[in-house]
């Protein structure tokens, strides 16, 4: 099964299964209820390219609460006042919006389940590409119903070069995809964002103001700064006004 991120590198992973002429049985996309435009505007390209290539449609996946009605970890964030996990220093957020509905499909998945009757392993096929940052993200340690491979690693390509590939295949590189308010955002790319999607940029401003009281170990979405102050500063204006704030989740309401 591949976990597909509808990012840059499952994409480059796809192509290059097809091109050593492997099928995957199953293609998962963890739908997080908050992902960016873009990624969800590449849906279509990647479910066309798969029914070309001959490879199984894409399957959206999604957590569903049984006590909480959180429809999206957005909506998780600002029912809790917390940031996502990520922003100090877990990893929950991922394991609880993108592993565990994964996993949960799996368990009600008849071929995984025939292989684990005989005793055997799924194959998980993650994108993580050849460079050391991913390279950090592997994991060690032994799972008793999955094997994890990285074909991008083993073919030693890094993000460059999955983006070459991708190209090559005459597809649009996909943007990255993460969450709009992932705490792992750069500088630059929250700048992007403010530019094509200040709402969004908004409705994660009003996770930072609701978690804010609770706000102990991280100033912020950015951990060592508040999305909020860094771009007020940038503009020039007063960091974390009272009344920016205020905007910022008046019109994340509206939106
Ligand atoms: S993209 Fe970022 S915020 Fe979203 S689940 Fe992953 S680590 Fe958490």
């Amino acid at each position: 099964m591949v976990a597909d991120g509808l990012g840059v590198n499952s994409t480059a992973l796809l192509i290059q299964l097809q091109r050593i002429g492997l099928r995957p049985d199953l293609i998962l996309f963890a739908d997080t209820g908050s992902e960016k435009h873009e990624t969800y505007g590449y849906l279509q390209t990647r479910r066309e390219w798969l029914r070309a290539a001959g490879f199984p449609d894409l399957i959206v996946v999604r957590r569903r609460g049984v006590r909480v009605p959180d429809r999206s970890l957005e909506d998780q964030c600002l029912r809790t006042g917390t940031l996502p996990s990520l922003a100090y220093g877990r990893k929950s957020c991922s394991l609880k919006w993108k592993v565990a509905p994964q996993n949960k499909f799996c368990n009600h998945w008849e071929p995984a389940l025939k292989c684990w009757r005989y005793g055997r392993k799924v194959i998980k096929v993650i994108g993580y590409d050849a460079g050391p940052s991913d390279g950090r993200r592997v994991k060690a340690f032994r799972d008793p119903k999955y094997l994890f491979w990285y074909p991008l690693r083993e073919f030693g390509l890094d993000r460059a070069a999955c983006t070459d590939l991708i190209r090559s295949e005459g597809l649009p590189v996909p943007a990255k995809s993460a969450c709009f308010f992932c705490p792992a955002t750069k500088k630059p790319e929250l700048l992007q964002l403010q530019i094509r999607h200040p709402a969004l940029v908004r409705r994660a401003i009003a996770i930072e103001q609701r978690a804010k009281p609770n706000l102990r170990s991280v100033k912020g979405l950015g951990r060592n700064f508040a999305w909020i102050d860094w771009l007020n500063e940038r503009d020039g204006r007063a960091p974390d006004s009272a009344l920016t704030a205020q905007q910022s989740f008046a019109a994340s309401i509206q939106n």
